[in-house]
């Protein structure tokens, strides 16, 4: 490699942060980094619950976690709570962590459920440590108690300020300025701003958001519309100042026409009302989120629009999407700053210094379409399992055509009660299980090796595993209590 390659990142958003970040601490040495953002157009300024492999992001890029969740407000985050999914007056966690503990013939619910069928064992959640600390409003880290598996909730605009003090302190260039054409042949030669100045590069990162301006509008590479199995499109969303302690999980809760989300930080909560719009309109979608909010409305609400679906080439050429540019799902599960974070640990594993890339980019569009992929069949099962029949809404979603790949892996577990994560597959087994039980799913057949142990040796089995659950869990401190000493967010 002869030069040094420039790199514009288009776009400051959460994605177009992190990659500045990743990109500048890891490549910093061999990269010129601009990147561009609009303050006239801003961010979708949404996006604060995260999954447990933004911890492992954080340490490559030489985060500090403690640093970084008293400037973000940040919160813990040990799961989600599912209301009124299956049936109004339903609730169940998926949380992170394991449940129970499984032999290599089989998974832990297979015990489970040989203890149900001959009628002890207890819930199924009371085997997981994340999920039992979260209902006790408890958090411990940093070497205080069991280890946890959890992640964050956090502000996303102190997010992206945070992520951009890391990312120009590695050498990265900030524009700002609003981009207005992009200059092409075949390749991606340059931005041109309203100011008239003209940004040249090698390598081209479009993190414009949903407009994927590069990508999408200069390239053409097509989208992959999915809206016909995820059925909302829109969100209305506001702050509320915490009428109590932040608690560590997100809240998903169901409403007539969609869900709702609740996600505690340490100086606020974020709130958004998740919604189809042939379904329930604008207006009624406000008013139902100001009337289910609890505390002071901090900031009004604004709507958002989002399709679900993926661009069919997120590299093209010298342009690589990444974020909501690239493709999303809907907010469900919390997914999309994962997808940000393995895309931008992908592109440094995989980064073009020099030659044809043509093989590159296929294997790195092949990954990208395999992980969105799968997470919406993740998120698609919460729709279609649910039992729901109040209104159009739910009735359509129970009974919608649904991904083969999804129908597949329902039957396994309705069927003989097997669930399973295939290779990069991010949701795990527990995961699987966890959704398909809450919301209902009863397995006709299950392993034997439950009754092959013997009733007694099982029921103290499981005994132990529950009672080592509460004891780990009474040692932890209160979740409140551990956010003010460990992060303070400075009020
Ligand atoms: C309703 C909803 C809820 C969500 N909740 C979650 C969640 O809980 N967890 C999660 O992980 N993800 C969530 N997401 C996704 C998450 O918000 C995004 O993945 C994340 O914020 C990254 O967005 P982005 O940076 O790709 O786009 P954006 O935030 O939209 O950023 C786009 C950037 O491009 C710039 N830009 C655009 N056009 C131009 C132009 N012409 N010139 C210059 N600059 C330009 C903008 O100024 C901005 O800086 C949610 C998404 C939605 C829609």
């Amino acid at each position: 490699m002869s030069e040094r390659r420039r790199v514009v990142i288009a776009g400051g958003g959460t994605s177009g942060w992190l990659t500045a970040a990743a990109l500048g601490q890891q490549l910093g040495s061999v990269l010129d980094i601009t990147l561009i953002e609009s303050d006239e157009i801003g961010t979708i300024g949404v996006g604060e619950s995260t999954i447990p492999t933004a911890r492992a992001f954080h340490r490559l890029i030489g985060i500090d976690e403690q640093r970084f969740m008293a400037e973000t407000g940040a919160s813990f985050k040990l799961g989600i709570a599912f209301e009124d999914w299956g049936r109004v007056g339903d609730r169940y966690f998926h949380a992170f962590g394991e449940t129970g503990r499984g032999t290599w013939m089989g998974a832990f619910h297979q015990f489970w459920l040989q203890a149900r069928e001959q009628g002890f064992g207890g819930d199924l959640g009371a085997y997981c440590l994340e999920l039992q600390t979260a209902e006790a409003g408890r958090f411990g880290a940093g070497g205080q108690g069991p280890e946890l598996s959890y992640a964050y909730h956090l502000d996303a605009g102190l997010y992206a300020r945070h992520l951009r003090g890391v990312a120009e302190g590695a050498g990265v260039r900030r524009v700002e300025g609003l981009i207005e054409r992009v200059e092409r042949d075949g390749d991606i030669q340059a931005l041109v701003l309203r100011s008239g100045e003209r940004i040249e590069g090698d390598l081209f990162i479009d993190c414009t958001g949903f407009r994927a301006l590069l990508i999408g509008q200069a390239m053409g590479a097509a989208f992959v519309d999915w809206s016909e199995w995820l059925p909302t499109d829109s969100a209305v969303v506001t702050q509320t100042r915490a009428v109590g302690p932040a608690v560590p999980y997100t809240r998903a809760i169901a409403h007539g026409e969609g869900w709702r989300w609740q996600i505690p930080l340490q100086h606020r909560v974020g709130n958004g009302l998740v919604y189809d719009r042939a379904h329930l309109s604008d207006d009624e979608a406000r008013a139902r989120l100001l009337s289910a909010v609890e505390g002071e409305v901090l900031i009004e609400p604004r709507t958002i629009r989002f399709k679900a679906g993926r661009r069919t080439q997120a590299w093209r050429g010298n342009c690589i999407s990444i974020g909501l540019a690239g493709g999303f799902v809907e907010p469900l599960e919390s997914t999309a700053i994962h997808l940000v974070m393995i895309a931008v640990t992908r592109l440094l594993q995989m980064f073009p210094f020099d030659g044809d890339c043509t093989a590159l980019a296929k294997r790195f569009n092949d990954q990208a379409a395999a992980d969105l992929e799968r997470i919406r069949d993740f998120i698609v099962l919460h729709y279609v399992l649910t039992e729901r029949d109040d209104t159009a809404f739910w009735r359509r979603a129970r009974t919608m055509a649904i991904p083969d790949t999804l129908r597949e892996r329902i039957a396994l577990f309705r069927d003989n009660a097997m669930a399973y994560q295939e290779g990069e597959e991010l949701f795990r087994v527990d995961s699987w299980v966890q959704v398909m039980i809450g919301q209902g799913v009863v397995p006709r057949h299950h392993h034997r090796m439950g009754a092959i142990m013997g009733e007694a040796r099982l029921r103290q089995v499981l005994d132990d595993m529950r009672a080592q659950v509460a004891r780990q869990v009474a040692t932890l401190p209160v979740h409140q209590a551990f956010l003010e000493r460990y992060c303070p967010y400075p009020r």
